[in-house]
């Protein structure tokens, strides 16, 4: 894939760039190494206030920052401003909490184990390579490096090459706010050399955000060199509903779970079980719901949501539309490529979906619903858990019994219930199954790079 910034809403490419040299790699990487010693050294307190800095930059550059992130991958102008707010809000809570989230730990009385001392201590692994996606470029970088820095560690961002401007001001902005010059650097790479990275002792993990193919060789390869690994790589989430639900309320949060982001979230709700009891009315209100989605320009008032951030993006979620077409899903709204340029999809929902079609396994990364009846909670659960990811779930009911079963029975990182899943920096997020392992945010994403030290004193 070519680095280069390519409008989603024109087709257009607005600018292009050649990927790092093995020389230039070196020196990134050089500078990396050769800080982690003095970022280690430095205290809570002086980074607290860099990232506290950095996050004042983002702040203040929202306008500019809102704007790259619409024309790079697509989204509308104030979903992008959101995003810009919210890693800046993710910065300030671990500028704030880290401290307190590595401090050290004493779990049990010393003279239990024989000491007069027995400690736990958090210490930085060195260098992390970080791997993301396009689909939210701020957030998904500042979500692990807030964590990573506050903990003393240096980063290194491979970011998506549909956006290597957003890569290139975020390879800056930890700089601009006071960290040393090589705590925190983008290296422009194709995803083939990325993985040799991993070879390099210098680098001592890594984590990936994507999809379960760009997950599974990134982990072979930090496997290979027994280096740490967190992997994030998206879902099929469920969205139940039962009677007891607010049905009208549910069908308009499905309908912003589903076209959030243009489709292209990993927590979207995308498998939708509803009981039967309920099934006609949350099938008319999302439906109608869906069909009310306007896709336009980012950059425009009435838009709902915008193009697909790639062409072959949108090529593999209208595939997986039309292969359910073609084994006998019914296309209630949607499920046709608009003429014109950019890349466009329209708000889709399919019914009669069956284990034959692809999309009853695979995340379609569009704004595509998946809509089921089920008799009852145990059938939900059931259909949930049939499924390679695990990633978050969305629950609707107001029954206590049922809360309590939902949220003990569904495979998942996470159970929502009578709202969507999102991402809160003092909440974990991450996912079981083909989702990935690892979490990140709160106190447990900060935990994934660092040395859990024991102290021992006689
Ligand atoms: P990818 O997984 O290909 O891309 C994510 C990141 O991984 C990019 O930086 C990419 O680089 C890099 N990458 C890809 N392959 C490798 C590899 N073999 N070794 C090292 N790095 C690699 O996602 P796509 O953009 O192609 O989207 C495909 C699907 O992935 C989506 O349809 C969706 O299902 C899933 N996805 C999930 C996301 C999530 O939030 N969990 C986010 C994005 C995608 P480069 O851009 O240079 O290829």
């Amino acid at each position: 894939m070519p680095i280069a910034t390519v409008n989603p809403a024109t087709g257009q490419t607005l600018k292009t760039f050649e990927a790092h040299t093995a020389e230039q790699v070196e020196r990134i990487l050089a500078r990396a190494h050769a800080t982690n010693g003095a970022l280690a050294a430095t205290t809570f307190a002086q980074r607290g206030a860099w990232m506290r800095r950095a996050a004042d930059l983002l702040d203040a550059e929202a306008a500019e920052l809102a704007a790259l992130i619409a024309t790079e991958m697509g989204k509308t102008l104030p979903t992008a401003a959101y995003e810009v707010a919210k890693s800046a809000r993710g910065m300030r809570h671990y500028a704030e909490h880290a401290e307190a989230y590595l401090a050290d730990e004493r779990p049990v009385p010393p003279a239990e184990v024989g000491a007069s001392d027995a400690r736990v201590v958090y210490q930085p692994l060195g260098t992390i390579l970080a791997v993301m996606p396009w689909n939210y470029p701020f957030w998904q970088v500042i979500r692990f490096a807030a964590p990573a820095l506050m903990a003393g560690n240096t980063a290194l961002l491979k970011h998506a090459s549909s956006v290597p401007q957003c890569a290139l001001y975020l390879g800056e902005l930890f700089t601009r706010a006071g960290f040393p010059a090589g705590a925190f650097q983008t290296l422009l790479l194709e995803a083939a050399r990325t993985t040799r990275l991993l070879d390099d002792p210098r680098v001592r993990a890594v984590t990936l955000t994507g999809s379960v193919g760009a997950g599974a060789a990134v982990a072979e390869a930090a496997g290979r060199n027994i280096k740490k690994s967190v992997l994030e790589l998206g879902g099929t989430d469920v969205f139940i509903v039962l009677p007891s639900a607010d049905v009208a309320k549910a069908a308009e949060a499905g309908v912003a779970s589903r076209t959030q982001n243009s489709g292209q979230s990993c927590i979207a709700a995308k498998r939708f079980y509803v009981h039967e009891a309920v099934y006609a009315e949350f099938e008319e209100r999302f439906v109608a719901g869906m069909a009310a989605q306007k896709a336009g320009d980012p950059f425009a008032a009435d838009t709902s949501f915008g193009p697909l951030a790639t062409e072959q993006g949108r090529a593999d979620a209208h595939a997986l539309v039309e292969d359910a077409r073609s084994k006998g899903a019914t296309v209630r709204t949607g499920g046709a490529v608009p003429d014109g340029p950019g890349w466009f999809y329209p708000a889709t929902v399919l019914t009669g979906v069956t284990p034959r079609m692809r999309i009853y396994r695979e995340e379609c990364f569009g704004p595509v619903a998946c809509l089921y009846p089920v008799r009852d909670l145990a059938e939900a659960v059931e259909r949930a858990n049939d499924s390679p990811f695990g990633l978050s779930s969305s629950v609707w009911t107001s029954d206590p019994d049922e809360i309590t079963a939902l949220a003990a029975r569904i495979e998942a990182g996470a159970v929502f219930v009578n709202g969507n899943t999102a991402s809160f920096p003092q909440l974990p997020f991450g996912g079981i199954k083909d989702s990935g392992y690892g979490r990140e945010l709160s106190g447990f994403g900060i935990r994934e790079f660092v040395n859990v030290k024991t102290v021992w004193v006689s």
